[in-house]
């Protein structure tokens, strides 16, 4: 019986506007019409297992083709079909209400739509001028039906002769869709969209080589795999199983860490296989490794919302009926079922993690740099992972023994208290150029901890936070003694005048650059300890280096780095320097310093005066005859740091310091380093 008719939707015309709004994705028809497929054919094997279907159920391979001469592409099951009643109730009413205002919201998440409106079968529109649909029911006596249409509301519905029982869905391409008439085009959604539906899908035949060129074979090329390895049972399934599987869904990646098999059927149903890869570097931290499938149909490789942030940089699949696929991004964050799911899949991770290092902690600890991105990345971004993490976290000293932070705690308690009571953790980012720093804290029983992951400097602000009295300072960030500061013996320090010449000489050679800002610090810092040191202060490097990673701190970011060269004037070098110094340049000096006694005499007796005064008193010339005291001091002070720095730019021992200093931190190169090799091998000659 022919009919024609009109599809019952009450918006004019929906096609354009599925063409138009769902563009960007349109490749998906090929999931929404072979999962059809796939769905028809289940329904029939359900009804073969109930004994409502008694025929052959055969071969029910679905097939997909491509005519490119006709520009056509079939995709073809042997499931139930449909009667006309049924074209009409399934494919002819499409509950449309609304739907402008429904677009309009969702106009850029083509899966919401699709799903939203059943509108799954009328994907196919956004890539087909016409699309026929060649059916016959299973039920006896079906006669064969053809529905074409379009893309007008307009459709017709005739009798048909068909073969065998099952849908055959024609799609005639769009001219400006042709590329999915390509061979390989198709061969790669496929691969995308249906790699583990649960009915075979064949794509044309297998190739193989014959004289000199591909030709088919008569077997099918079967595009999926059926029976994923996270539908089956845990318990059947031994390691290389789950290695294969990461190697199918990740040809190019390293063998994974380890994985962790989710299976749950209440209050929601997963399931699914996440694997912690090894990352050999920041490229690899991709956030879209996670595939998510609704019984196993890819649905997407964006999982944000559903699974916790710093999960998303494992890979693997999830397969949950019980995602609302068909809602926004946002409605998704706040719907009670995904926010079940997302602490369910916290939780499941988290005992593994425990597990290991109860089970077997030689083996975490060999696993802990390459997983410690993950731990630090949930313990940063979440409170409650934090605290099941601080149990098993691990903090790694210099020599490679691993703790755990209770462990370490009861390490240093006892050596690296500071006399206010804070637990002072020492720790590297760099080993070798830091040995001497890390050489010298040893020396002082005191343990060093490596921090050279990249999510260190938030972890360290915030283990500050939430261990109690506890800082961190790196081991370059002061001198020793005052890394951790005791209560000790004094030593003597340098009077003021002889401390100033000294720091003046060594900063009148400094290097200056836009970048690097040094000051200069005279210490006695014992005779043992080396002459010269570097350190750059904790608070502005870690300010420097949370700019890179937090926005809002640029400011910082912008400043130069600011190391403090420190003097130790114990050191018989340093005191030779000083002495030497002050022999050589005495003469020059003597003037200049008796004009600087005479003048600051002179100023302290004028402010005397003036003190006495009321401000109202005091006249503009005694004024002015204090503020040019003032600058004469200056200017003198001036000239005595130039003839310091003239006798200090040939000074070869200052220069040699110096440069070892930035030797030490790996802060000496280009010319500076050639003048450096020169003197030295002039100085051991
Ligand atoms: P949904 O699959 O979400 O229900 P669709 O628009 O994709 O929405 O399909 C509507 C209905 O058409 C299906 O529920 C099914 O009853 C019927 N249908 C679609 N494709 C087939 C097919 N290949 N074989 C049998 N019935 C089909």
């Amino acid at each position: 019986m022919a009919q024609k008719g009109n599809i019952g939707v009450t918006t004019e015309n929906i096609f354009p506007v599925i063409k138009k709004f769902l563009y960007s994705d349109h490749e998906i028809f090929i999931r929404e019409i072979v999962s059809n497929a796939v769905d028809a054919t289940q329904k029939l094997k359900t009804l073969a297992g109930k004994g409502e279907f008694k025929g052959e159920l055969g071969d029910l391979t679905v097939s997909v083709s491509i005519d490119k001469e006709a520009g056509t592409i079939t995709v073809s099951d042997r499931g139930i079909g449909m009667t006309a009643d049924e074209i009409g109730k399934y494919i002819n009413q499409i509950a449309f209400s609304g739907a402008n205002d429904f677009l309009d919201k969702y106009k850029d998440d083509a899966n919401a739509i699709i799903g939203h409106f059943g509108l799954g079968f009328y994907s196919s529109f956004m890539v087909s001028k016409r699309v026929d649909i060649i059916t016959k029911s299973y039920q006896d006596g079906a006669v064969a039906q053809k529905w074409s249409c379009d893309g007008s509301p307009e459709f017709t519905l005739e009798d048909t002769e068909k073969e065998g029982r099952g849908t055959d869905i024609v799609m005639h391409i769009d001219d400006d869709c042709k590329e999915f008439l390509e061979k390989d085009k198709m061969e790669q959604l496929l691969r995308k969209y249906c790699h583990f539906l649960p009915i075979p899908v064949a794509f044309g035949k297998k190739t193989e080589w014959k004289d000199g060129k591909q030709v088919d074979t008569e077997e099918d090329n079967i595009i999926n795999d059926v029976e994923p390895l996270w539908t089956k049972k845990p318990a059947d399934l031994k390691d290389e199983d789950y290695k294969e599987f990461y190697r199918k869904l990740y040809p190019m990646s390293d063998e994974p860490l380890f994985w962790i098999h989710l299976n749950v059927d209440y209050p929601f149903n997963l399931t699914g296989i996440l694997y912690f890869p090894k990352i050999k570097n920041n490229l690899d931290l991709q956030h879209n490794k996670i595939q998510l499938y609704c019984n196993q149909v890819f649905v997407t490789d964006n999982v944000e919302g559903i699974v916790p942030e710093f999960l998303m940089l494992l890979h693997g699949v999830i397969d949950s009926p019980d995602i609302p696929l068909n809602v926004s991004r946002s409605y998704l964050q706040s719907d009670q079922n995904v926010k079940k799911i997302s602490g369910y899949i916290t939780k499941k991770v988290s005992d593994r993690l425990q597990g290991i290092f109860k089970q077997d902690r030689p083996d975490f600890e060999k696993k802990w740099d390459d997983i410690k991105i993950f731990i630090h990345y949930g313990m940063l971004s979440q409170d409650d992972f934090y605290d099941k993490a601080k149990s098993y976290a691990l903090l790694k000293d210099v020599d490679g023994k691993y703790y755990t932070y209770e462990e370490y705690q009861t390490l240093i308690k006892e050596n690296q208290t500071n006399k206010d009571g804070q637990l002072v953790y020492l720790y590297a980012q760099d080993p070798e150029s830091q040995y001497t720093y890390i050489q010298a804290a040893k020396d002082k029983g005191y343990n060093v901890i490596l921090m050279d992951g990249q999510l260190d400097t938030p972890l360290i602000s915030m283990l500050e936070r939430k261990l109690e009295k506890t800082t961190f300072t790196r081991v370059d960030a002061d001198v020793i003694d005052r890394l951790i500061q005791k209560e000790e013996t004094k030593r003597e320090p340098l009077e003021a005048e002889r401390s100033d010449r000294l720091t003046n000489i060594f900063n009148s050679q400094m290097p200056r650059t836009g970048k690097l800002d040094f000051h200069v610090e005279a210490q006695a810092l014992g005779e043992d300890a080396l002459p010269v040191m570097l350190t750059q202060s904790e608070y502005m490097r870690r300010m420097k280096e949370m700019a890179h990673i937090q926005p809002g701190m640029s400011f910082y970011g912008e400043m130069p780095d600011m190391y403090t060269l420190v003097l130790n004037t114990d050191a018989p070098l340093i005191k030779k320097v000083l002495e030497e110094s002050e022999a050589e340049t005495a003469e020059k000096l003597r003037p200049i310093e008796a004009e600087i006694k005479g003048l600051t005499a002179r100023q302290s007796v004028l402010r005397q005066e003036q003190d006495k005064k009321k401000a109202e008193e005091i006249t503009q010339e005694e004024k002015d005859d204090l503020k040019k005291c003032g600058d004469d001091i200056q200017a003198q002070r001036n000239k005595k740091d130039e003839i310091l720095a003239e006798y200090a730019k040939d000074n070869e021992r200052v220069h040699q310091l110096i440069d070892l200093s930035l030797l030490q931190n790996g802060m000496l190169r280009g010319e500076a380093l050639t003048r450096f090799v020169k003197r030295s091998v002039e100085l051991i000659k």
